[in-house]
């Protein structure tokens, strides 16, 4: 079949701002937290939708939802296209929401036209994305990939001590289905870009590739706590000053590594007074590459940059690698399935390694996955003033429906 599905733009701008409404915010932003009341009514409305289709929708134990839409062989695996609907506590209005009703759209467009696919076609909505009332984020898909069990999900409390489950069940979203029993074959994740790149290039379409490795380190220099004006410049053990040329060591390793990412972000300076020479120095630094063994590298240069510049200076130090999330590489044959629909559709389109954690990248180590990326003004997202334009949207959702059926169309053969 070679017919033109084109999306309705003006629908999904409208179901965008519709849904908004649920956990709307005086600035225009959404608050929209997982398993809350407004979580419920996005839910039960999502729900009625897909079901106004003919799509049957099942929830799994830990709450995601899966909406299929049959196709002429229901034997095969669903090809799925999912993302999330609970945001920020000061949320924007397209952070996983335009995926999910970008999918919607999709599958109106699918319906309206009576279009007949291979396999069957699903969206999903996975829960808790944001970890923002339950951390961790990217929970449930987490779950589902056997990440973490589902008691795991349970038992994560919010800040008033109230549990994942208990909150799963109230709102009428534990389901029976055990997480990851649902198979598909294929998942698109649509999403807003959160970074700049798109925007300044001016680039409709980012086709994501994967996402890049992230490795998180704390640090301790230790030198000597001492009076600023009785202390001569070369008796002092300056830890702030050891820590200075750690920093600036940090930013030359991201700078030689791009498009690999090096910062420190955060610092506690001891006991922090103008007029004693700092003993003690704390800080943080996050190091992100798409490719592992450059990761690799950029450890052993921090490694090295912290053995270089400190003893020197008669200064210890304690470091500690706290956190590792391995770089994800998505599936070739579906990002190519990208590439024809954005080429199809006549976008601008650019290559690219998400930056942030997606759903996406849980839902790679179990099924073949790739993301399909749409800018937003300023690269600014969770915050109130999130925004990607009517236009951006309705690229976003129509690439993603002509990659959904091209890749239907290769089951064919
Ligand atoms: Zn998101």
């Amino acid at each position: 079949m070679l017919t033109n599905l084109n999306i309705n733009p003006q629908r999904l701008w409208d179901s965008l701002m519709e849904t908004a409404k649920f956990g709307g915010t005086a600035k225009g932003g959404i608050k929209r937290l997982t398993l809350s009341d407004e979580d419920r009514q996005v839910r039960d409305w999502f729900k009625a939708q897909c079901e106004a289709l003919g799509c049957t929708v099942s929830v799994d134990e830990v709450g995601n939802m899966f909406a299929v839409r049959p196709g002429r062989n229901n034997e095969l695996p669903p090809i799925a296209m999912g993302s999330h609907l609970d945001t920020q506590p000061t949320g924007g209005k397209f952070d996983g929401v335009l995926g999910v009703l970008g999918a919607l759209e999709a599958m109106r467009t699918l319906h309206e036209q009576g279009y007949e696919t291979n396999a069957p076609v699903e969206i999903i909505n996975w829960t808790n994305e944001e970890g923002s009332r339950f951390a961790p984020a990217m929970l449930a898909s987490g779950v589902f990939a056997g990440v973490f069990t589902p008691d795991y999900a349970y038992e994560r409390l919010d800040r008033d001590g109230i549990s994942f489950k208990d909150e799963l069940e109230r709102i009428g979203y534990r389901g029976t289905e055990k997480a990851g029993a649902h198979k598909f074959q294929a998942m698109f994740e649509l999403h807003i870009e959160q970074g700049p790149i798109l925007e300044d290039e001016k680039t409709m379409i980012g086709v994501v590739t994967g996402v890049q490795g992230m490795r998180w380190y704390e640090v301790t220099v230790t030198g000597q706590d001492a009076h600023t004006g009785a202390t001569p410049m070369y008796l002092r053990k300056n830890a702030l000053l050891g820590a200075a040329r750690i920093i600036e060591a940090i930013d030359a390793i991201g700078q030689k590594h791009q498009p690999g990412v090096a910062t420190v972000g955060l610092i506690e300076n001891k006991p922090n007074s103008r007029n004693v020479v700092p003993g003690e120095v704390f800080f943080t630094v996050d190091l992100r590459h798409p490719d592992e063994e450059v990761l690799e590298v950029m450890e052993r240069e921090f490694r090295a940059a912290l053995e270089a510049a400190l003893p020197p200076m008669k200064l210890a130090y304690e470091e500690k690698r706290i956190w590792i999330s391995p770089a994800v590489k998505f599936a070739p044959e579906l990002i190519e399935c990208v590439e024809h629909g954005a080429d199809k559709a006549g976008f601008a389109m650019r290559r690219m390694v998400s930056g942030a954690g997606h759903d996406a990248a849980y839902i790679a180590r179990v099924a073949p996955t790739t993301m399909i990326f749409v800018p937003c003004e300023g690269g600014l997202s969770h915050n109130e003033a999130e925004s990607t334009s009517f236009d951006e949207c309705a690229a976003g959702a129509q690439v993603l429906l002509n990659a959904v059926i091209e890749h239907d169309r290769r089951l064919a053969g």
